[in-house]
């Protein structure tokens, strides 16, 4: 009897044994679940979500392999690299078989690349300078975090030890300007300068009309300006930086060179003739004294940039600011009864200047003192460079002058001759050029003259220059503003324009 109980009980341990092997073993296997679950939504990897770009670095002396060795490393293999330049790279780079070369340029058996293509499924690029390394996956995955948790669109981290620098872009598209100004310490900047990475979201990059425009750290300043972009300066975490590159002086003026053409044709692209630097010095890119003006002969009375929403490049009115001073010289050295004219007058009395959309100067003249300016005498009959590189001829339109900046820039000012005839200026039918302006009007707003402020020199005018320029181009001209022929429909007006 004693032994049947035992047998019982030792039956139903192994029973009990049984269920809480059965119990833990499920509970273990549904608990195992739960933490691959969580696995798949926290802990997926943000360098495999990221494509490491390296667009900044020169065929002829380069440290790309060893940059690309260190991205590889940092990443675990995790995230892509690519490599693009705009034509095959010589002497070839010898990457590793899963970096991305990209050359944009197309060729007659080569399409232009993609780049929406090759970044699908990334969420974040990082451009990274030629030369930098980086050290480890958690500097990677910080920037990551920092792109992530500001409200900046790029995360700044300089290379090597050299900090960046925050720069403050105003960007004035209308008048073609660039104004750069050092920014307070903060770390939301509009651009920096410096050795710097450059991590942004895909979707951003992607939105540029120039991602990959090269110098990066300037293009995408600009173009995010326009954008009213931020960018997020990460004070640590700097990457490293690997052997030195152009370390001779002829490397080092290679390298400024095709650096300088660069920066000349990214201003074209993006419209940018003037820059004001930092320390208040301009830079012109756009036409000078030896090169034809910036834009074509004008027709319908519209120049192009009329077209493109933006107004007079700020070298063309240089030239014609510089033009302007010179005839205004020449006539009064030589007595000449003369004045401002037209559009060039309603700027006087507006702003003092040329109208910021105006592409010419006009100026009138007593036609019986024409003679007495040897330039105008000489012009009546012959093309003449004078003294100064200034072309003076006869317009070819009829019997007006018209004064080049150069033989080689035609930006100009025209000279209209005007005879007094019983107490009116008349044009006696020598000259029209089909503007409204174009009419005859009573002498006594040249008796006596007054003078007006214009590109920086005091000019000639008529008196009562409200009632003059009223009989010229209507009641409140003024006052009001208008494109020179109101009938040229326009894709822009006249506010500034802005960028979405
Ligand atoms: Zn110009």
């Amino acid at each position: 009897m004693v032994g049947v109980r035992k047998v019982r009980s030792v039956l139903l341990f192994f029973v009990l044994c049984i269920i809480i092997l059965v119990v833990r073993h499920v509970g273990h296997h549904f608990s195992v679940k739960e933490v691959v679950k969580e696995k798949n939504v926290v802990i997926r990897n943000p360098l495999e979500d990221l494509v490491v770009i390296i667009r900044e670095f020169e065929s002829f002396d380069n440290d790309i392999r060893e940059s690309v060795e260190s991205v590889l490393s940092a990443c675990s293999a995790m995230c892509r690299v690519m490599v693009v330049s705009d034509e095959a790279v010589y002497p070839p780079l010898h990457l590793p078989r899963q970096v991305v070369s990209l050359v944009l340029t197309p060729g007659l058996l080569r399409h232009r690349p993609n780049l929406r293509g090759f970044l699908t499924g990334a969420k974040y690029v990082l451009l990274l300078p030629d030369g930098a390394r980086c050290s480890s996956s958690t500097q990677l995955v910080d920037l990551i975090n920092l792109l992530d948790t500001g409200d900046s669109q790029v995360v700044a981290v300089g290379v090597g030890g050299s900090p960046l620098t925050c720069h403050r872009y105003s960007l004035d598209i209308q008048a073609w300007t660039l104004t750069i100004a050092p920014a307070p310490q903060s770390e939301a900047c509009d651009a920096v300068s410096g050795r710097a990475a450059l991590l942004m979201k895909t979707g951003s990059l992607l939105q540029l009309t120039y991602p990959l425009a090269r110098p990066i750290p300037l293009s995408i300043g600009i173009q995010g300006a326009a954008r009213t972009w931020k960018v997020h300066v990460s004070r640590g975490g700097l990457l490293g930086e690997g052997r030195q590159l152009y370390a001779n002086d002829h490397l080092q003026w290679k390298r400024d060179t095709v650096e300088e053409e660069r920066k000349r044709s990214l201003y074209n692209a993006l419209g940018v003739k003037k820059v004001v630097s930092t320390s208040g010095n301009v830079l012109w890119y756009g036409c000078t004294r030896t090169t034809p003006r910036c834009f074509p002969t004008v027709v319908d009375d519209t120049p192009d940039y009329l077209y493109m929403g933006r107004w007079t490049p700020p070298c063309c009115l240089e030239g014609l600011r510089a033009t302007a001073r010179h005839v205004f010289q020449v006539l009064k050295s030589c007595r000449a009864r003369w004045w401002l004219e037209g559009g060039s007058l309603l700027g006087a009395v507006r702003n003092g200047d040329i109208i910021p959309w105006d592409y010419d100067v006009d100026v009138g003249i007593y036609s019986q003192d024409v003679d007495r300016c040897p330039q105008l005498k000489a012009a009546r009959w012959q093309t003449l460079e004078d003294a100064e590189g200034f072309v003076w001829q006869r317009a070819s339109e009829g019997g007006f002058f018209r004064v080049h900046y150069s033989t080689a820039n035609h930006l100009h000012v025209d000279v209209f001759p005007f005879t007094p005839r019983g107490g009116t200026m008349t044009r006696g039918g020598a000259w029209t050029t089909g503007h409204r302006q174009d009419i005859d009007f009573p002498e006594h707003f040249l008796r006596p003259f007054a003078s007006v402020n214009f590109a920086g020199v005091l000019a000639s005018a008529p008196n009562n220059v409200r009632d003059f320029l009223e009989l010229k181009f209507g009641t409140g001209a003024i006052e009001t503003p208008q494109y020179p022929n109101p009938d040229v429909r326009l894709p822009y007006n006249m506010s500034a324009l802005t960028f979405s």
